[in-house]
């Protein structure tokens, strides 16, 4: 596959870009693993199945792994134990820590999120009393999103499925947003030579177009003195710096300035106009695959909103159900609602920003706890991976090949295992749920999630 000769020299004269040592890599065909742990569920590295690893210099719980595993048979991915991300993307962490000094009780909104990288690893950067509204505009890619979240196991969240110019009619307004901006995808070249074929001058055109609606859109939710955190994946500047300075010209705003280890090799970029900072991360650089970052504060006066009465309306759920659902989950978790029939459980922060999202389509909020039949609770499958499930809940401890079975859906045979409801673990850590008959039991693994991905390790 060939570089695209157009690529080649819009890319001239970009900060940073050097077209040998770029051309020079691609053609080497060689590749970078990396993967981000969920420190919530697993806070010792060396309880992953990845036993040769180092670690990424900017993000924390970022490693780098010596070859391509087969992620979908460790059934360690399927707990939420880490995320398959790429090692460049992960730069936002430095973003998020090196400006905000004060992480508690703020409102961050990932605009753009399926399928979760980002807003995996915001969840894992904020405490749990500020509330992560995760959204995707695309339906069909809310999907992952959710299945993702749900696996990364925090409750303190909200997923909605909205053009961000619906925003505007939610009474609320952000301290973080983070605009992971669809783009033209070059970043991708060395992972994704299809990318390669897809790219034309034409699609950073409209990647620059659409970027610019998204972000005239989503600034009016930014809080004033908030940041607007920008990335594409794209080495471009019409989606790079003159994004910068369309910014700059268009709304009172200044970029940040991040302290970068020299030894990363990032660039710092200046924008041709307004002379904004923005960050580049090249593949022929660093370990990692192309990146571009800028973050913005907002100045000025935001435009009061007008309160609206109409609140997202929940239903309590009732006394019975209550003591019902106690004994499955921590008690920190302290609202109890019914959506539709099914209870779910949240805190006072999920539920106060819920209400303000009121014109908004939400997927969901909290954690999904279970519903009734009759008088049985049926335990949702987000609560098996979530981390407010209760220590005392009966378990069942799962190794390789049976965890995997489980994965698949299969038929388990146990020899002794408590009647009833039964948590399936691997490492300790949730999978989902077993029933267990005096002469069966029943696999909950939900259908659409099971891996169907055969051979062992
Ligand atoms: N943040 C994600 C992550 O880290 O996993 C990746 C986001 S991807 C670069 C951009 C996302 O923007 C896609 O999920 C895409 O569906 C969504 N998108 C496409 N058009 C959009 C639009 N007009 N407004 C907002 N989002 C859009």
């Amino acid at each position: 596959l060939k570089i695209p000769a157009a690529f080649i020299k819009q890319m001239t004269g970009a900060p940073g870009w050097r077209e040998a040592d770029f051309c020079a890599l691609l053609e080497s065909g060689e590749q970078v693993q990396s993967i981000r742990m969920n420190q919530r569920k697993m806070s010792d590295p060396d309880q992953l199945n990845f036993k040769e690893r180092s670690a990424v210099p900017w993000a924390s719980a970022g490693f780098y792994l010596p070859e391509r595993p087969k992620y979908t048979l460790d059934p360690l991915l399927h707990a939420g134990a880490y995320y398959v991300q790429e090692a460049s993307s992960m730069f936002l962490e430095q973003a998020i820590h090196q400006l905000l000094s004060q992480k508690n009780g703020l409102r961050v909104l990932d605009l753009c999120a399926a399928p979760g990288g980002k807003s995996t690893h915001l969840r894992s950067l904020f405490p749990d009393d500020t509330v992560l509204v995760s959204n995707e505009v695309i339906k069909s890619r809310v999907t992952i999103l959710e299945e993702n979240l749900l696996k990364w196991g925090n409750s303190h969240q909200i997923i909605t499925n909205n053009d961000p110019r619906d925003f505007r009619k939610a009474d609320l307004l952000f301290d973080v947003i983070v605009v992971d901006a669809p783009c033209s995808g070059s970043g991708l070249f060395r992972r994704d030579p299809k990318a390669m074929e897809e790219w034309s001058e034409e699609l950073v055109e409209l990647c620059g177009q659409r970027q610019k609606r998204i972000l005239a859109d989503i600034w009016p939710c930014l809080k004033e003195n908030g940041w607007l955190i920008y990335s594409t994946c794209s080495y471009s500047m019409q989606e790079d710096e003159s994004i910068v300075d369309w910014v700059l010209s268009g709304f009172e705003a200044g970029t940040a300035k991040l302290q970068l280890d020299p030894s990363w090799n990032v660039i710092e970029s200046e924008s041709p106009v307004k002379k904004g900072l923005g960050y580049r991360l090249y593949p022929d650089r660093l370990m990692g695959e192309g990146f571009f970052l800028a973050a913005f504060q907002k100045g000025g006066e935001t435009e009061k909103k007008q309160i609206r009465k109409n609140r997202v309306k929940l239903e309590k759920a009732t006394k019975q159900q209550i003591e019902d659902i106690r004994e499955w989950v921590k008690p920190g978790l302290s609202g109890f609602y019914m959506l539709n029939d099914v209870m779910v459980g949240m805190g006072e922060p999920v539920l106060e920003l819920l209400g303000d999202l009121s014109p908004l389509y939400i997927r969901r909020a909290g954690v999904t706890l279970g519903k009734w039949a009759g008088k049985q609770l049926l335990p949702d499958h987000a609560l098996a991976l979530s981390q407010d499930l209760s220590a005392a809940i009966s378990r069942i401890e799962l190794q390789d090949t049976t965890a995997l079975q489980y994965l698949r859906k299969e038929e388990i045979h146990l020899d002794s295992a408590k009647p009833g409801w039964n948590l399936v673990t691997y490492k300790g850590l949730g999978l989902g749920w077993m029933k267990v008959l005096p002469n069966r039991s029943n696999n909950y693994y939900p259908k659409e999630w099971r891996i169907l991905m055969q051979s062992g390790r």
